[in-house]
């Protein structure tokens, strides 16, 4: 879009009241420019002040924290700084840190050149003012957990979302101007900067209840429901972003909107999976509170089979049980295809008692049993556990005991600062390759089945691939299903039993740090591999579509791959509610007029 077309898109915009006066000093027929520090038109150090003002003194400048590192790699506070980094709490409370350090041939997490530590919604709207009318590149984070990188940009303003995370339990929530029509629900609302282990603290351990967001207890809430959202109960309570019944949101001409089914219902069905960080900056969400079941457990095993044929029928025996028995609301999680003919059940189920959940599992093991030449199962006295769900997310004695459960270990942390040890492994990780792919439920027909298990089979040869059950709908109750039809989501994800996932990473790394450099060679390895093992899956399921959130980079056809035949109508959404496009991330709802960093509009 050239300077004209975006001046008739903004006249032609009922929201805007005016063209931002920033924008008309950009009087060049060249391509529109947002600036930089280095540039004349940075904003003079009375407009960062002014800005400080109107923000509470919550603006600061930001350095890189890595600089120190480059300088004397192998000091001590190099050598603990490195460790912190294995933190996802002490990641996510940096403002100047994201649980991705990068990703190679794609992104380096970059500091802003400022950030407003938001605390109130006028924060929040004074720091996009700010960034409209001085033309900068503007970012927002909240757990800052984006494998894309769009929670962070050099020589951009940040608006930091943690300090934002109230929590508020209703017994009976109506969104505004639903008075008439909306049945009173029982609901939370919470600040944008929230993480998930606080939610799941205050709706389940303490209140009882179940609120439905991420596996992971560190990702932030506002960047999850705006991915769509799902978490490990997830075939049986739906997409995190159906349950969303209100948010409040700044848009880009300032102004504070609530969006909820009654009010501004074109923002709301965007911001349900639209892809954070594209239609403006959410302050809040409420979300509705569903009864918590009795039990939730966990199965773990690991099989070896003893040869390549054996593997082949392995996949293929727990591919047709998993048709047959646990494609349903009780099970989530996922079955990983290891290369080395290695299987690995890590699965969690709901709303079952451990005995049944273990009477569900029996022919399987029954059929591992009857070949014991071929199978080696690890047995573990934990294979089947189960716990009340009210306990599920708190940190008890016994889960820390057994390691189940892991908590941030800085002095005087918060003791609800918690997360799983399985998602350690990825805070201050860099990528090498990551591809996701929703598998249609008729993979699993008998038709079909056998080709499926030789995909699986061709593609663990590559690299391992999980098949996360959890994240696709096929098997969820009817309700759940019509839910997430009425959100942004690329509608393949109803009709999916899982997402695939392939990924690859290396440890905390970064550029110039002697010692702690990315390893592009073997990295680009991985990716190539990753790309051979997917492109196995494709075969037999062309144009799968992508988790927007956990997917490739490098995703070609993005817009189909991430919202399917949704995109026309979000791109709608985007135009009303950004014309000018303040709101840019990588892959976001109409970036494609933006150059790969946002900061000129394409030509
Ligand atoms: C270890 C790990 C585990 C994960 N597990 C799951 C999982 O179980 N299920 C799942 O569905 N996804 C999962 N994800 C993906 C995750 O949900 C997304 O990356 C999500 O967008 C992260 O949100 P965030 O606030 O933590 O991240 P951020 O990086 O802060 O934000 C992500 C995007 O949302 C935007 N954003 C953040 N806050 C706001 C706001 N207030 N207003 C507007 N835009 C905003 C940002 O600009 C950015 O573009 C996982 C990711 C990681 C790294």
């Amino acid at each position: 879009m050239n300077r004209r077309q975006l001046l008739q898109a903004a006249a032609g915009a009922p929201v805007l009241a005016s063209v931002p006066a920033a924008l008309c000093a950009a009087a060049s027929p060249a391509a529109f420019q947002r600036v930089r520090p280095a540039d004349p038109l940075w904003p003079s150090a009375a407009s960062w002040a002014q800005l400080e003002r109107a923000v509470g003194g919550r603006l600061t400048r930001l350095s890189a924290p890595m600089e120190p590192c480059r300088a004397a790699p192998a000091a001590q506070p190099c050598t603990e700084f490195f460790a912190a980094l294995k933190n996802p709490y002490f990641l996510g409370d940096n403002v100047a840190l994201t649980q991705t350090l990068g990703w190679v041939d794609a992104w380096t997490s970059m500091p802003s050149a400022y950030a407003v530590s938001a605390q109130t919604t006028a924060d929040v709207v004074a720091a996009v003012n700010f960034a409209r009318e001085q033309r900068l590149r503007l970012v927002v984070k909240g757990g800052g957990h984006s494998f894309q990188g769009t929670s962070n940009a050099a020589d951009s303003l940040l608006i930091w979302t943690r300090a934002m995370n109230a929590i508020t339990l209703h017994d009976a929530f109506v969104p505004a101007g639903c008075e008439r029509q909306a049945t009173p629900a029982r609901a939370v609302s919470v600040g944008a900067g929230a993480l998930w282990a606080h939610v799941y603290d205050a709706v389940t351990t303490k209140a009882g209840g179940y609120v439905q967001g991420g596996g992971c207890m560190t990702v932030g809430v506002a960047g999850l429901v705006q991915s769509g959202g799902f978490g490990s109960f997830s075939k049986a309570y739906g997409l995190a972003c159906a349950s969303l019944l209100e948010a409040e949101v700044v848009t880009a001409d300032g102004t504070v909107r609530i969006a909820n089914a009654c009010t501004n219902p074109e923002l709301f069905w965007g911001l349900k999976g639209g892809g954070g960080g594209s239609l403006g900056v959410v302050t809040r969400l409420t979300l509705r509170v569903h009864e918590l079941p009795e039990n939730f457990g966990a199965v773990n095993m690991t099989i070896k089979a003893g040869s390549d044929a054996a593997y082949r029928r392995l996949i293929g025996l727990i591919v047709a049980f998993y048709a047959r028995s646990l494609m349903n609301p009780h099970w989530g999680e996922q079955i990983r295809f290891r290369p080395n003919n290695v299987l690995r059940i890590s699965m969690v189920f709901q709303g079952l008692t451990r005995g049944e959940a273990r009477a569900v599992w029996q022919p399987f093991l029954d059929a591992l049993d009857s070949a014991p030449q071929d199978f080696e199962l690890e047995f573990s006295p934990l294979k089947f556990v189960s716990t009340s769900a009210r306990e599920f997310w708190s940190p008890t004695l016994m889960k820390r005991t057994f390691g189940f459960i892991r908590r941030d270990d800085r002095p005087g942390a918060a003791p609800g600062n918690v997360f799983w040890p399985g998602d350690q492994g990825q805070a201050g990780q860099v990528l090498h390759g990551y591809q996701s792919a929703w598998l249609p439920a008729a993979l699993l027909h008998d038709g079909q089945r056998e080709a499926f298990v030789g995909a699986l089979f061709a593609a663990s040869r590559h690299w391992g691939v999980s098949l996360h059950v959890n994240k696709g709908l096929a098997g969820a109750p009817a309700d759940a299903i019509a839910a997430a039809r009425d959100t942004a989501i690329n509608p393949n994800a109803l009709d999916a039993f899982a997402l695939a996932i392939c990924g690859s990473e290396g440890p905390p790394a970064y550029p110039g740090v002697a010692g702690r450099e990315p390893d592009p060679t073997t990295a680009r390895a991985h990716a190539r591999a990753i790309g051979r093992a997917m492109d196995e899956l494709r075969m037999l399921a062309p144009n799968p579509g992508s988790y927007v959130s956990e997917s490739n980079y490098f995703e070609p056809d993005w817009q189909r791959s991430f919202w399917g035949s949704n995109y026309a109508r979000l791109l709608a959404v985007k135009q009303r509610f950004d014309p000018e496009g303040l709101f840019f991330v990588h892959h976001g709802v109409g970036s494609e007029r933006w150059s790969d960093d946002g900061f000129s509009l394409r030509t």
